[in-house]
Protein backbone atom coordinates (compact mmCIF):
# COMPACT_ATOMS: atom_id res chain seq x y z
CA UNK A 1 0.00 0.00 0.00
CA UNK A 2 1.36 3.52 -0.89
CA UNK A 3 2.88 5.97 1.95
CA UNK A 4 1.01 8.49 3.82
CA UNK A 5 3.21 11.76 4.90
CA UNK A 6 1.46 13.21 7.63
CA UNK A 7 2.85 16.72 8.52
CA UNK A 8 3.18 17.31 12.25
CA UNK A 9 2.61 15.53 15.44
CA UNK A 10 0.58 17.74 17.14
CA UNK A 11 -2.87 16.47 18.53
CA UNK A 12 -3.95 15.92 14.44
CA UNK A 13 -1.13 14.54 13.21
CA UNK A 14 -0.53 12.27 16.32
CA UNK A 15 -3.96 10.81 16.14
CA UNK A 16 -3.65 10.36 12.37
CA UNK A 17 -0.46 8.35 12.10
CA UNK A 18 -1.94 6.19 14.85
CA UNK A 19 -4.85 5.17 12.91
CA UNK A 20 -3.56 5.11 9.80
CA UNK A 21 -0.99 2.70 11.31
CA UNK A 22 -3.32 0.12 13.19
CA UNK A 23 -4.99 0.33 8.79
CA UNK A 24 -1.69 -1.23 7.91
CA UNK A 25 -0.61 1.78 6.25
CA UNK A 26 3.14 3.02 6.63
CA UNK A 27 2.94 6.45 7.72
CA UNK A 28 5.70 9.03 7.49
CA UNK A 29 5.48 11.34 10.75
CA UNK A 30 7.11 14.63 10.09
CA UNK A 31 7.55 16.82 13.36
CA UNK A 32 10.02 19.80 13.06
CA UNK A 33 10.70 19.77 16.82
CA UNK A 34 13.36 19.13 18.58
CA UNK A 35 15.30 21.06 15.86
CA UNK A 36 12.46 23.86 15.32
CA UNK A 37 10.34 24.79 17.91
CA UNK A 38 7.21 27.27 17.13
CA UNK A 39 6.91 30.24 19.60
CA UNK A 40 4.42 28.19 21.97
CA UNK A 41 6.12 24.83 21.96
CA UNK A 42 8.71 24.05 24.52
CA UNK A 43 8.43 20.30 25.00
CA UNK A 44 10.20 18.13 22.22
CA UNK A 45 7.38 15.34 22.99
CA UNK A 46 4.20 15.22 20.57
CA UNK A 47 0.77 16.30 21.35
CA UNK A 48 2.03 18.80 23.49
CA UNK A 49 -0.42 20.79 24.75
CA UNK A 50 0.77 24.79 24.49
CA UNK A 51 -1.51 26.01 26.73
CA UNK A 52 -4.36 24.72 29.05
CA UNK A 53 -4.11 21.19 30.27
CA UNK A 54 -7.89 20.66 29.76
CA UNK A 55 -9.43 19.24 26.97
CA UNK A 56 -12.90 20.46 28.40
CA UNK A 57 -16.09 19.38 29.99
CA UNK A 58 -16.57 15.21 29.83
CA UNK A 59 -20.46 14.97 29.78
CA UNK A 60 -22.69 14.74 27.49
CA UNK A 61 -24.35 17.73 28.73
CA UNK A 62 -21.93 19.60 26.71
CA UNK A 63 -21.93 19.08 22.54
CA UNK A 64 -17.54 19.13 23.30
CA UNK A 65 -18.56 15.97 25.57
CA UNK A 66 -20.48 14.25 22.96
CA UNK A 67 -17.76 14.93 20.75
CA UNK A 68 -15.28 12.97 23.55
CA UNK A 69 -18.42 10.09 23.50
CA UNK A 70 -18.21 9.86 19.75
CA UNK A 71 -14.08 9.67 20.08
CA UNK A 72 -13.97 7.07 22.60
CA UNK A 73 -16.71 4.95 20.33
CA UNK A 74 -14.35 5.23 17.16
CA UNK A 75 -11.55 4.56 19.45
CA UNK A 76 -9.58 7.31 19.38
CA UNK A 77 -5.79 7.19 20.00
CA UNK A 78 -4.70 10.18 21.63
CA UNK A 79 -8.55 10.40 23.35
CA UNK A 80 -7.34 7.10 25.08
CA UNK A 81 -3.89 8.66 26.02
CA UNK A 82 -5.69 11.80 27.95
CA UNK A 83 -7.91 9.21 29.51
CA UNK A 84 -4.88 7.39 30.80
CA UNK A 85 -2.97 10.58 31.80
CA UNK A 86 -6.02 12.35 33.13
CA UNK A 87 -6.19 13.99 36.66
CA UNK A 88 -9.13 14.69 39.01
CA UNK A 89 -10.92 17.79 37.81
CA UNK A 90 -14.33 18.03 38.77
CA UNK A 91 -16.82 17.11 34.93
CA UNK A 92 -13.58 18.43 32.31
CA UNK A 93 -11.12 15.61 31.12
CA UNK A 94 -8.15 17.62 32.52
CA UNK A 95 -4.60 15.81 31.65
CA UNK A 96 -1.24 15.51 32.99
CA UNK A 97 0.46 17.79 30.09
CA UNK A 98 3.79 16.01 30.49
CA UNK A 99 3.09 12.12 30.90
CA UNK A 100 0.04 12.66 28.19
CA UNK A 101 2.61 13.77 25.70
CA UNK A 102 4.89 11.40 27.04
CA UNK A 103 2.65 8.54 26.52
CA UNK A 104 1.66 9.41 22.59
CA UNK A 105 4.95 9.72 21.87
CA UNK A 106 6.64 6.83 23.37
CA UNK A 107 3.11 4.83 21.65
CA UNK A 108 3.76 6.36 18.18
CA UNK A 109 7.45 5.56 18.13
CA UNK A 110 6.74 2.11 19.05
CA UNK A 111 4.75 1.98 16.33
CA UNK A 112 6.20 -0.53 13.42
CA UNK A 113 4.47 1.17 10.61
CA UNK A 114 5.38 4.69 12.04
CA UNK A 115 8.67 6.00 10.33
CA UNK A 116 9.66 9.11 12.84
CA UNK A 117 11.54 11.74 11.07
CA UNK A 118 12.51 14.70 13.13
CA UNK A 119 12.33 17.66 10.30
CA UNK A 120 10.95 20.62 9.12
CA UNK A 121 8.78 20.26 6.17
CA UNK A 122 8.52 23.21 3.37
CA UNK A 123 7.51 21.45 0.59
CA UNK A 124 5.92 18.62 -0.66
CA UNK A 125 5.27 16.47 -3.91
CA UNK A 126 1.03 17.11 -4.98
CA UNK A 127 0.98 13.45 -6.25
CA UNK A 128 1.44 11.79 -2.86
CA UNK A 129 -0.76 11.16 -0.08
CA UNK A 130 -0.15 13.89 2.15
CA UNK A 131 -1.91 15.19 5.45
CA UNK A 132 -0.57 18.40 6.73
CA UNK A 133 -1.27 18.81 10.39
CA UNK A 134 1.02 21.74 11.00
CA UNK A 135 -0.90 23.52 14.02
CA UNK A 136 -1.81 26.98 14.27
CA UNK A 137 2.06 27.58 14.71
CA UNK A 138 2.72 25.79 11.10
CA UNK A 139 6.20 27.08 10.65
CA UNK A 140 7.02 29.88 7.56
CA UNK A 141 8.38 27.68 5.09
CA UNK A 142 5.56 25.22 4.84
CA UNK A 143 2.78 28.00 5.28
CA UNK A 144 4.43 29.95 2.26
CA UNK A 145 4.25 26.50 0.28
CA UNK A 146 0.91 25.90 1.58
CA UNK A 147 -0.35 29.30 -0.02
CA UNK A 148 1.42 28.82 -3.12
CA UNK A 149 0.09 25.85 -4.06
CA UNK A 150 -3.32 27.02 -3.12
CA UNK A 151 -3.33 30.59 -4.36
CA UNK A 152 -4.90 31.82 -1.15
CA UNK A 153 -3.63 33.55 1.91
CA UNK A 154 -3.41 31.29 5.23
CA UNK A 155 -4.94 33.94 8.07
CA UNK A 156 -2.66 34.80 10.92
CA UNK A 157 -4.42 36.60 12.94
CA UNK A 158 -7.67 35.89 14.63
CA UNK A 159 -10.25 38.11 15.63
CA UNK A 160 -13.47 36.22 16.05
CA UNK A 161 -17.05 37.46 17.63
CA UNK A 162 -18.50 35.45 20.08
CA UNK A 163 -21.87 33.43 19.34
CA UNK A 164 -24.46 32.93 21.37
CA UNK A 165 -27.91 30.12 21.70
CA UNK A 166 -30.38 31.59 19.10
CA UNK A 167 -33.44 29.97 21.78
CA UNK A 168 -31.55 31.39 24.63
CA UNK A 169 -31.88 35.47 23.24
CA UNK A 170 -34.62 36.96 25.29
CA UNK A 171 -36.41 38.29 22.47
CA UNK A 172 -38.70 40.93 24.30
CA UNK A 173 -35.97 42.77 24.17
CA UNK A 174 -34.62 41.98 20.32
CA UNK A 175 -36.16 42.66 16.80
CA UNK A 176 -35.21 41.95 13.47
CA UNK A 177 -34.98 45.01 10.70
CA UNK A 178 -32.19 45.68 8.50
CA UNK A 179 -31.12 49.22 8.70
CA UNK A 180 -33.44 52.09 7.24
CA UNK A 181 -35.63 48.91 6.55
CA UNK A 182 -38.86 47.50 7.41
CA UNK A 183 -39.47 46.07 11.57
CA UNK A 184 -40.05 42.76 12.22
CA UNK A 185 -38.25 41.76 8.68
CA UNK A 186 -34.55 41.46 7.87
CA UNK A 187 -31.51 39.58 8.82
CA UNK A 188 -30.28 41.24 11.70
CA UNK A 189 -31.98 41.14 14.67
CA UNK A 190 -31.28 44.19 17.04
CA UNK A 191 -30.99 44.40 20.95
CA UNK A 192 -31.78 47.83 21.86
CA UNK A 193 -30.13 49.58 24.82
CA UNK A 194 -31.46 52.71 26.60
CA UNK A 195 -28.63 55.45 27.48
CA UNK A 196 -28.69 54.17 31.33
CA UNK A 197 -28.00 50.73 29.95
CA UNK A 198 -25.42 51.95 27.22
CA UNK A 199 -23.78 54.22 29.79
CA UNK A 200 -23.35 51.26 32.21
CA UNK A 201 -22.09 48.79 29.44
CA UNK A 202 -19.13 51.12 28.40
CA UNK A 203 -18.09 51.51 31.93
CA UNK A 204 -18.38 47.92 32.72
CA UNK A 205 -16.61 47.09 29.31
CA UNK A 206 -14.12 49.43 29.33
CA UNK A 207 -12.76 48.40 32.87
CA UNK A 208 -12.94 44.30 32.05
CA UNK A 209 -10.60 42.24 32.22
CA UNK A 210 -8.55 40.60 29.06
CA UNK A 211 -6.43 38.10 28.34
CA UNK A 212 -2.37 38.12 28.90
CA UNK A 213 -0.97 38.06 25.25
CA UNK A 214 1.82 35.65 25.01
CA UNK A 215 5.25 37.49 24.31
CA UNK A 216 5.12 36.28 20.88
CA UNK A 217 1.71 37.50 20.33
CA UNK A 218 2.04 41.44 19.81
CA UNK A 219 -1.44 42.93 19.56
CA UNK A 220 -2.05 43.95 15.98
CA UNK A 221 -5.40 46.43 16.10
CA UNK A 222 -6.51 47.57 12.69
CA UNK A 223 -8.36 50.36 12.52
CA UNK A 224 -10.95 48.93 11.37
CA UNK A 225 -11.35 45.72 13.65
CA UNK A 226 -10.22 47.27 16.65
CA UNK A 227 -11.64 45.19 20.00
CA UNK A 228 -14.77 46.41 21.84
CA UNK A 229 -13.09 47.16 24.93
CA UNK A 230 -10.20 49.12 23.54
CA UNK A 231 -12.99 51.65 21.89
CA UNK A 232 -15.09 51.35 25.30
CA UNK A 233 -11.86 52.95 26.51
CA UNK A 234 -11.70 55.89 23.58
CA UNK A 235 -14.64 57.63 24.28
CA UNK A 236 -18.24 57.08 25.78
CA UNK A 237 -19.57 58.14 22.43
CA UNK A 238 -17.17 55.50 20.21
CA UNK A 239 -19.10 52.31 20.26
CA UNK A 240 -22.05 54.58 19.87
CA UNK A 241 -20.88 55.33 16.63
CA UNK A 242 -19.23 52.10 15.74
CA UNK A 243 -20.50 48.53 16.06
CA UNK A 244 -23.75 49.72 18.52
CA UNK A 245 -24.52 53.06 16.12
CA UNK A 246 -28.38 52.88 16.13
CA UNK A 247 -28.98 54.84 12.69
CA UNK A 248 -31.49 53.46 10.61
CA UNK A 249 -33.07 51.77 13.16
CA UNK A 250 -36.32 52.20 14.74
CA UNK A 251 -38.64 50.93 17.41
CA UNK A 252 -42.17 52.30 17.93
CA UNK A 253 -40.91 55.19 15.20
CA UNK A 254 -38.49 56.03 17.52
CA UNK A 255 -34.40 55.36 17.41
CA UNK A 256 -33.38 53.55 20.11
CA UNK A 257 -29.92 55.12 22.17
CA UNK A 258 -27.62 52.09 20.95
CA UNK A 259 -27.89 48.86 19.33
CA UNK A 260 -25.81 45.77 19.30
CA UNK A 261 -26.86 43.65 15.89
CA UNK A 262 -26.61 39.99 15.76
CA UNK A 263 -26.26 38.30 12.79
CA UNK A 264 -27.59 34.59 11.84
CA UNK A 265 -24.63 31.85 11.71
CA UNK A 266 -26.53 29.59 9.63
CA UNK A 267 -29.69 28.88 8.15
CA UNK A 268 -31.69 27.59 11.15
CA UNK A 269 -30.98 30.33 13.16
CA UNK A 270 -29.89 28.30 16.22
CA UNK A 271 -26.43 30.66 16.03
CA UNK A 272 -26.14 33.79 16.25
CA UNK A 273 -22.41 36.33 16.16
CA UNK A 274 -22.60 40.05 17.92
CA UNK A 275 -21.26 42.06 14.67
CA UNK A 276 -18.35 43.51 15.37
CA UNK A 277 -17.79 42.25 19.02
CA UNK A 278 -13.97 41.22 18.48
CA UNK A 279 -12.68 41.58 21.78
CA UNK A 280 -9.93 40.21 23.90
CA UNK A 281 -11.60 39.93 27.28
CA UNK A 282 -11.29 36.76 29.66
CA UNK A 283 -14.00 34.37 29.25
CA UNK A 284 -16.00 35.03 32.26
CA UNK A 285 -16.05 39.13 31.36
CA UNK A 286 -17.70 38.41 28.19
CA UNK A 287 -20.22 36.56 30.01
CA UNK A 288 -20.54 39.17 32.62
CA UNK A 289 -20.23 42.21 30.29
CA UNK A 290 -22.12 41.31 27.01
CA UNK A 291 -24.81 39.30 29.48
CA UNK A 292 -25.46 43.56 30.61
CA UNK A 293 -27.02 43.87 27.00
CA UNK A 294 -30.81 43.08 27.69
CA UNK A 295 -31.58 40.75 24.91
CA UNK A 296 -28.43 38.71 25.90
CA UNK A 297 -29.13 38.54 30.29
CA UNK A 298 -29.80 34.58 29.80
CA UNK A 299 -27.66 33.99 26.57
CA UNK A 300 -25.87 30.74 26.21
CA UNK A 301 -22.49 31.28 24.95
CA UNK A 302 -21.74 29.01 22.22
CA UNK A 303 -18.46 30.72 21.26
CA UNK A 304 -16.48 33.19 23.21
CA UNK A 305 -14.56 35.75 21.55
CA UNK A 306 -10.81 35.29 20.79
CA UNK A 307 -7.74 37.30 19.50
CA UNK A 308 -4.54 35.57 18.76
CA UNK A 309 -2.02 34.14 16.22
CA UNK A 310 -3.86 31.61 13.92
CA UNK A 311 -2.55 29.73 10.66
CA UNK A 312 -5.54 28.16 8.64
CA UNK A 313 -6.22 27.46 5.91
CA UNK A 314 -9.76 29.12 3.95
CA UNK A 315 -11.62 25.68 4.39
CA UNK A 316 -15.35 26.76 2.71
CA UNK A 317 -12.85 27.96 -0.46
CA UNK A 318 -10.10 25.19 -0.74
CA UNK A 319 -11.27 22.17 1.28
CA UNK A 320 -14.45 19.27 0.84
CA UNK A 321 -15.62 18.56 3.92
CA UNK A 322 -13.59 15.00 3.76
CA UNK A 323 -10.74 17.65 4.57
CA UNK A 324 -9.59 17.02 1.29
CA UNK A 325 -8.02 19.55 -0.67
CA UNK A 326 -11.01 20.22 -3.80
CA UNK A 327 -8.21 20.55 -6.57
CA UNK A 328 -5.90 17.99 -5.15
CA UNK A 329 -7.87 14.96 -3.07
CA UNK A 330 -4.42 13.10 -2.25
CA UNK A 331 -3.98 16.01 0.32
CA UNK A 332 -5.82 16.87 3.46
CA UNK A 333 -5.56 19.27 6.19
CA UNK A 334 -6.09 17.93 9.81
CA UNK A 335 -6.58 20.23 13.09
CA UNK A 336 -6.53 23.85 13.60
CA UNK A 337 -5.05 24.49 9.90
CA UNK A 338 -8.18 23.01 8.81
CA UNK A 339 -10.38 25.60 10.20
CA UNK A 340 -11.52 23.89 13.27
CA UNK A 341 -11.36 25.08 16.65
CA UNK A 342 -9.78 23.29 20.17
CA UNK A 343 -7.67 20.26 21.44
CA UNK A 344 -10.81 17.89 21.17
CA UNK A 345 -11.89 19.30 18.09
CA UNK A 346 -8.27 18.62 16.28
CA UNK A 347 -7.96 15.01 17.55
CA UNK A 348 -11.31 14.77 15.87
CA UNK A 349 -10.08 15.44 12.45
CA UNK A 350 -7.17 14.06 12.64
CA UNK A 351 -9.32 10.99 13.06
CA UNK A 352 -11.79 11.84 10.20
CA UNK A 353 -8.91 12.47 7.80
CA UNK A 354 -7.60 9.21 8.69
CA UNK A 355 -10.84 7.32 8.54
CA UNK A 356 -11.05 8.73 4.91
CA UNK A 357 -7.57 9.00 3.74
CA UNK A 358 -7.76 5.12 3.95
CA UNK A 359 -10.93 4.91 2.21
CA UNK A 360 -9.38 7.00 -0.27
CA UNK A 361 -6.45 5.21 -1.01
CA UNK A 362 -8.48 1.51 -1.31
CA UNK A 363 -10.87 3.68 -4.01
CA UNK A 364 -13.92 3.01 -1.62
CA UNK A 365 -16.29 5.27 -0.86
CA UNK A 366 -15.62 7.86 1.81
CA UNK A 367 -17.76 7.78 4.98
CA UNK A 368 -20.28 10.26 5.49
CA UNK A 369 -20.86 11.27 9.01
CA UNK A 370 -23.66 13.48 8.86
CA UNK A 371 -24.57 17.04 10.80
CA UNK A 372 -26.60 14.58 13.61
CA UNK A 373 -22.78 13.85 14.74
CA UNK A 374 -20.32 16.29 16.11
CA UNK A 375 -17.76 14.77 14.00
CA UNK A 376 -20.07 15.54 10.95
CA UNK A 377 -20.60 18.81 12.17
CA UNK A 378 -17.42 19.93 12.28
CA UNK A 379 -16.57 18.74 8.87
CA UNK A 380 -19.83 20.25 7.42
CA UNK A 381 -18.83 23.57 9.29
CA UNK A 382 -15.73 23.62 6.91
CA UNK A 383 -17.35 23.25 3.81
CA UNK A 384 -20.53 25.62 4.44
CA UNK A 385 -18.92 28.20 6.68
CA UNK A 386 -18.46 31.66 4.63
CA UNK A 387 -15.72 31.62 1.88
CA UNK A 388 -15.38 35.40 3.22
CA UNK A 389 -15.39 35.36 6.61
CA UNK A 390 -14.35 32.11 7.59
CA UNK A 391 -12.95 31.44 11.24
CA UNK A 392 -12.14 28.32 12.85
CA UNK A 393 -14.48 26.94 15.35
CA UNK A 394 -15.44 24.68 18.07
CA UNK A 395 -17.71 21.94 18.24
CA UNK A 396 -21.39 23.75 20.01
CA UNK A 397 -24.71 22.22 19.62
CA UNK A 398 -25.73 24.95 17.20
CA UNK A 399 -23.63 23.54 14.50
CA UNK A 400 -25.74 20.27 15.02
CA UNK A 401 -28.87 19.77 12.84
CA UNK A 402 -31.63 20.63 14.57
CA UNK A 403 -33.81 18.29 17.05
CA UNK A 404 -38.25 18.35 17.22
CA UNK A 405 -38.46 18.29 20.81
CA UNK A 406 -38.95 20.33 23.70
CA UNK A 407 -36.42 22.49 24.81
CA UNK A 408 -34.94 21.06 28.03
CA UNK A 409 -34.79 17.49 25.82
CA UNK A 410 -32.72 18.84 23.46
CA UNK A 411 -29.21 18.61 24.40
CA UNK A 412 -30.44 14.51 25.56
CA UNK A 413 -31.85 14.25 22.49
CA UNK A 414 -28.85 15.49 20.60
CA UNK A 415 -26.42 13.20 22.41
CA UNK A 416 -28.24 10.20 21.93
CA UNK A 417 -29.11 10.81 18.54
CA UNK A 418 -24.92 11.39 17.96
CA UNK A 419 -23.76 8.09 19.67
CA UNK A 420 -26.18 6.11 17.75
CA UNK A 421 -25.37 7.20 14.79
CA UNK A 422 -22.00 6.88 15.11
CA UNK A 423 -22.45 3.27 16.88
CA UNK A 424 -23.93 2.67 13.03
CA UNK A 425 -21.23 4.28 10.93
CA UNK A 426 -18.66 1.97 13.08
CA UNK A 427 -20.35 -0.91 11.44
CA UNK A 428 -19.69 0.03 8.03
CA UNK A 429 -15.77 1.43 8.27
C1 LIG B 1 -1.14 29.98 21.78
C2 LIG B 1 -2.27 29.01 21.61
C3 LIG B 1 -2.97 28.57 22.71
C4 LIG B 1 -4.04 27.66 22.57
N1 LIG B 1 -4.70 27.23 23.67
C5 LIG B 1 -5.71 26.33 23.56
C6 LIG B 1 -6.40 25.85 24.73
O1 LIG B 1 -6.08 26.22 25.86
N2 LIG B 1 -7.41 24.95 24.56
C7 LIG B 1 -7.77 24.51 23.32
O2 LIG B 1 -8.70 23.68 23.23
N3 LIG B 1 -7.15 24.95 22.20
C8 LIG B 1 -6.13 25.85 22.28
N4 LIG B 1 -5.48 26.32 21.15
C9 LIG B 1 -5.96 25.91 19.82
C10 LIG B 1 -5.61 24.48 19.35
O3 LIG B 1 -6.52 23.62 19.92
C11 LIG B 1 -4.24 24.00 19.67
O4 LIG B 1 -3.32 24.83 19.03
C12 LIG B 1 -4.01 22.51 19.21
O5 LIG B 1 -2.78 22.10 19.71
C13 LIG B 1 -4.07 22.33 17.71
O6 LIG B 1 -3.72 21.02 17.37
P1 LIG B 1 -2.97 20.71 16.01
O7 LIG B 1 -2.67 19.25 15.97
O8 LIG B 1 -3.72 21.28 14.89
O9 LIG B 1 -1.60 21.54 16.12
P2 LIG B 1 -0.37 21.39 17.15
O10 LIG B 1 -0.80 20.65 18.35
O11 LIG B 1 0.20 22.75 17.30
O12 LIG B 1 0.64 20.48 16.34
C14 LIG B 1 1.30 20.89 15.18
C15 LIG B 1 2.67 20.25 15.16
O13 LIG B 1 3.25 20.48 13.88
C16 LIG B 1 4.62 20.82 14.03
N5 LIG B 1 5.02 21.57 12.84
C17 LIG B 1 4.64 22.84 12.50
N6 LIG B 1 5.16 23.15 11.28
C18 LIG B 1 5.87 22.06 10.86
C19 LIG B 1 6.61 21.78 9.68
N7 LIG B 1 6.74 22.66 8.71
N8 LIG B 1 7.21 20.55 9.59
C20 LIG B 1 7.09 19.63 10.58
N9 LIG B 1 6.40 19.86 11.72
C21 LIG B 1 5.78 21.05 11.85
C22 LIG B 1 4.67 21.59 15.34
O14 LIG B 1 5.94 21.56 15.91
C23 LIG B 1 3.62 20.85 16.18
O15 LIG B 1 4.21 19.81 16.94
C24 LIG B 1 -4.42 27.22 21.27
C25 LIG B 1 -3.72 27.69 20.16
C26 LIG B 1 -2.65 28.57 20.32
C27 LIG B 1 -1.92 29.06 19.11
Amino acid sequence: MTKVKVIGAGLAGAECAWQLAQAGVQVDLYEMKPQKFSPAHHNPNFAELVCSNSLKNDTLEFATGVLKAELRLLNSFVLDCADKTSIPSANTLTVDRERFAALVTERLESNKNINIIREEVTEFDLDEPVIVAAGPLCSTGLAEFIEKITGGRLYFYDAVAPIVAGDSIDYDFAFYQDRWGEVGKGDYLNCPLNKEEYINFCQELSKAQRVELHSFEHEVNFEGCLPVEIMARRGIDVLRCGPLKPDGISIDGKQPYAVVQLRRENTEGSMFNLVGFQTNLTFPEQRRVFGLIPALHNAEWLRYGVMHRNTYINAPKFLNHYFQLKTHRNIMFAGQISGVEGYTESIASGLLCAINMIKYLNNLPLVEFGTETCLGALANYLEAGSEHNFQPMHINWGLLKPIDVPKKEKKHALAERALSKIAEIKECI
